[in-house]
């Protein structure tokens, strides 16, 4: 079957491989129907990361037709047509009872899709426990809204969660993961969104999605911007979806005191620390909480969000800049997403199968 896969580190492209066979029988094997090349994606061929298996299949952002299912599945059948969240929990391990879901069983092990199992750009991908991972692409929802649903809606409103009515939030960043977490920070009763970035492109979508103001990173010291803006309170939530390694510590700068919070949704690539500042920090005692994360996965998570669209709350398919006709233009995305001018935020590649 075609299948992009990395051959080795920055070569990836579209060669044949054996089609999978179910591997168990509460999984299903699927047919993408469209895709989206995901930053991710990008690091995972062109990054600084441990070395990847030769061959693997890249790709977690598909909305996709099932082909076959497993004899313990019973909530799906073939030609169901579903969203595949990027992150897939394993929900047959006992640290699922913690609350664990990204990382049950072992780190990052709901995480594997395109980077330790082979992903969703190949004429055939297998997902794990069918009945608990995949979603229905409801009546009425597009494929462009169920696409940007399963990684860049859920991360960023995995950001979004901790706003209260009427907090203060900053989101740097806004690229699709951003706009998204602008947007779930609007849905969930933020006051003011300050949005911060310079992609053109996403400027306009930054203030539709909810932000009260778009500022620049590069005409901005946005610490001081957001602590002046707050009387030099801080803001009550810092949301990082971009920007650099030193937004971590800016983050902690410009968060506020006692209930002040950080929800990281950047990947930090390379070695070395995200540092914490001292003095902002109140020398270790600050208050401030900090939340690493990753977007949250699983069959509920993603018919909430197909829930929210179906019903109007919010829109992401405008995220997808170019579209595609074609599995073969998934190299020529990649790309696109790699050098990310002012004018890409997401793609969609939809497969003709
Ligand atoms: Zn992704």
């Amino acid at each position: 079957m075609e299948a992009f896969a990395l051959i080795r580190r920055n070569e990836a492209k579209i060669i044949d491989l054996p089609s999978p066979k179910l591997s168990d029988p509460y999984n299903a094997i699927l047919t993408p129907v469209a895709i989206s090349v995901c930053t991710s994606d990008v690091n995972t061929v062109y990054g600084s990361g441990s070395k990847k298996p030769d061959n693997l299949i890249l790709g977690h952002e598909a909305v996709a037709r099932i082909v076959k299912v497993g004899e313990k599945v019973k909530d799906f059948k073939e030609g169901d047509v579903v969203v595949v969240p990027s992150m897939t929990p394993n929900f047959h391990d006992k640290d699922i009872q913690d609350g664990n879901f990204l990382h049950a069983g072992a780190n990052f092990s709901a995480n594997t899709l395109g980077r330790s199992t082979p992903g969703v750009f190949a004429r055939e991908f297998e997902v794990a426990d069918a009945d608990l991972n995949l979603a229905i692409l409801p009546e009425g929802v597009s494929l462009g809204d169920g696409l940007m649903c399963t990684d860049m809606a859920t991360t960023g409103f995995t950001g979004a969660e901790t706003v209260n009515f009427g907090d203060t939030v900053v989101v740097l960043g806004i690229g699709g993961v951003g706009l998204m977490a602008i947007c779930g920070a609007a849905l969930r009763g933020a006051g003011k969104i300050i949005a911060v970035g310079s992609r053109g492109v996403s400027i306009p979508l930054a203030y539709e999605y909810g932000a009260s103001e778009v500022i620049s990173y590069k005409d901005n010291n946005v610490t001081e911007y957001v602590l002046k803006a707050t009387k030099g309170k801080g803001a009550d939530v810092v949301i990082i979806a971009g920007g650099n390694d030193k937004s971590f510590s800016d983050a902690i700068d410009m968060v506020r005191y006692g209930v002040g919070k950080v929800v990281n949704l950047k990947l930090f690539t390379g070695d070395g620390s995200m540092e914490i500042p001292k003095f902002s920090s109140g020398r270790g005692m600050s208050g401030k909480t900090v939340y690493m994360e990753l977007g949250k996965g699983g069959r509920v998570r993603m018919e909430r969000l197909l829930s929210m669209v179906k019903h109007k709350r919010f829109t992401p398919e405008k995220l997808i800049t170019h579209t595609f006709e074609g599995f073969e233009n998934v190299e020529q995305a990649l790309e696109l997403m790699r050098d990310k001018g002012n004018t890409v935020i997401k793609t969609m590649i939809l497969t003709g199968w």
